[in-house]
C-alpha cells in the first residue's frame, strides 16, 4: 500500500540497514569490542563542555514559555542575528538576521533549499563521490540529481566534465567540502574555477544557477587548511551549515542556512524558505538548541581526537600498501579497494569483523569509505585485519 516512491527508497536504504544489522550480528557472536565498525559518521568525540553548561543555564534561568514556544518559522531573531555576526567576524561578510534561517540540521536545511528552488524535472548537479542522500532529497521534489564523474587523481571536483553537463534545466549545484566520503577540502583554485564556469554558463543560458555549499564538516579541518567561504566567490551561493559534527550534536537536529542578500530573487527566496521550513513539517528548528548554539558559537570539539585517528589509520594503511589520499578534513578516509569490486572487498572485510561502506554508495565504485570517528583502540585493534586483507587480495 505504500507509495511507489517510498518503495524505491526502502529498497535503496536496505544496504545501510543491512550493514547496521550485520554489525549487531557480529557483535553478538564476537562481542561489541571485537567488531570494528567504520560504517557510520556518528561523532565519537564528545560535545564540548560549554554545550552542557549552556543547556543547564538556559533551563534554570529562562521561563519555560521563552524556551519551548512556537516562534517565527525562521527561528529566534536574536539567535539568527548572533549567528550572522559570528560569521561576519570570521569571514568578513555582512550578514544580518534576515540572511539566516535556523534549520533541523543540514538535512533539514537542504530540503528547505530544494523545496524552495525546484520544479519537477529540474536538475541539481553534484560531484562524485557525494553524500548519497542528495539523491533522495532531489527525488522528494521530483527533480533529478546529475552526477559529475569523479576525478580520482586528487578528488577535487572534475571541472573538465562539469561545464558540458550544465543545461537550461540546471537549477542548482551542490558541493560538500570538507567532503564526505573523501575528507578532501576543495581548494581556493577549485572554487575560483567553479565560480567562473557557473558565471559564464548563467550568462550564456540566461538563467540563475544556485551554488549550495553543504558544510557540516567545515570545522573539522586539519593542519590549519583553509576551507574557502563560498559566498565570497559567487553571488548565488546558499550555505547549509550544521552543528551535528562541529559540536557533536547529530541527534539534536540543529543547523542553519545562509542566504546572502546579493543572491538572485533574494526576498522571494527568503519568504519561500521560511514557509518551506514550516510546511515540510519542521515548523521551526528545535527551540532549546537554537538558544544553546547562540551561547556556544565559539565552542569547538576536540579536533585532536580525530587527528590522532587520522594519523594512525593513514600511516598504517599506507605502510600496508593501500592507496589513498590523506584527508584534510571531516572524519572519513576513502581508500582504493585492493580488488576491483568495492562491494566484494567490503564483504571480505566483514570476515575480519571490519565494517566499511562501498564507494558505490557515493557514486564512486572501486573505493571504500572508512569513518574513523571511533575509539583509537578500535583502529589499533582493526589494523592487523586491514593488513591481512590486503595481503589476501595481493595473494
Ligand atoms: N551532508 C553531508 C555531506 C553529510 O555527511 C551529512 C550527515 O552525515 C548531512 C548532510 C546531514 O547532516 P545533519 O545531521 O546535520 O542533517
Amino acid at each position: 500500500m505504500i507509495s511507489n516512491k517510498m518503495m524505491e527508497q526502502v529498497s535503496k536504504s536496505s544496504v545501510i540497514r543491512a550493514m547496521f544489522e550485520e554489525g549487531n550480528r557480529l557483535a553478538k557472536l564476537y562481542g561489541r569490542e571485537n567488531v570494528y565498525d567504520f560504517s557510520l559518521g556518528n561523532p565519537n568525540v564528545e560535545a564540548p563542555e560549554e554545550v552542557k553548561k549552556a543547556i543547564i543555564e538556559i533551563v534554570q534561568q529562562e521561563k519555560p514559555g521563552a524556551i519551548h514556544s512556537y516562534m517565527n518559522n525562521s527561528g529566534y531573531e536574536d539567535v539568527r542575528e548572533a549567528v550572522a555576526q559570528h560569521l561576519n567576524k570570521k569571514f568578513g561578510t555582512a550578514f544580518n538576521a534576515h540572511n539566516i534561517l535556523m534549520t533541523v540540521g543540514a538535512a533539514g536545511g537542504l530540503n528547505v533549499v530544494f523545496k524552495t528552488l525546484l520544479n519537477p524535472g529540474d536538475e541539481v548537479i553534484t560531484f562524485a563521490p557525494f553524500f548519497g542522500e542528495y539523491n533522495s532529497y532531489a527525488s522528494n521534489y521530483d527533480a533529478k540529481l546529475v552526477v559529475v564523474p569523479p576525478n580520482t587523481v586528487d578528488f577535487q571536483p572534475n571541472l573538465e566534465a562539469f561545464g558540458s553537463m550544465i543545461t537550461e534545466k540546471t537549477k542548482a549545484v551542490i558541493v560538500n567540502s570538507p567532503n564526505n566520503p573523501t575528507g578532501v577540502v576543495y581548494s581556493e583554485a577549485t572554487i575560483l574555477k567553479l565560480a567562473q564556469i557557473l558565471s559564464e554558463k548563467q550568462k550564456a543560458l540566461g538563467t540563475n544557477i544556485y551554488l549550495i555549499s553543504d558544510e557540516p564538516y567545515r570545522e573539522l579541518a586539519y593542519d590549519g587548511v583553509e576551507v574557502p567561504y563560498l559566498t565570497k566567490y559567487y553571488a548565488n551561493t546558499i550555505v547549509g551549515y550544521s552543528y551535528s559534527k562541529s559540536l557533536s550534536l547529530p541527534g539534536e537536529r540543529i543547523g542553519y542556512l545562509v542566504m546572502p542578500s546579493e543572491m538572485a530573487d533574494f526576498e522571494n527566496f527568503v519568504s519561500a524558505a521560511n514557509i518551506a521550513n514550516r510546511i515540510l513539517g519542521f515548523v521551526n528548528a528545535p527551540s532549546l538548541f537554537q538558544r544553546v548554539i547562540a551561547k556556544c558559537l565559539d565552542a569547538q570539539v576536540d579536533l585532536e581526537g580525530y587527528n590522532r585517528n587520522r594519523e594512525l589509520l593513514y600511516n598504517n594503511l599506507k605502510a600496508f600498501g593501500y592507496e589513498c589520499i590523506k584527508p584534510e578534513g571531516a572524519f572519513y578516509m576513502f581508500v582504493k579497494a585492493p580488488v576491483e569490486d568495492d562491494k566484494a572487498f567490503a564483504e571480505m572485510a566483514k570476515s575480519k569483523n571490519i565494517l566499511l561502506v562501498p564507494g558505490s554508495a557515493f557514486g564512486c565504485p572501486g573505493y571504500v569509505r572508512i569513518a574513523y570517528c571511533v575509539a583509537y583502540s578500535t583502529i589499533e585493534n582493526a589494523l592487523p585485519g586491514f593488513k591481512a586483507l590486503i595481503e589476501e587480495c595481493q595473494g
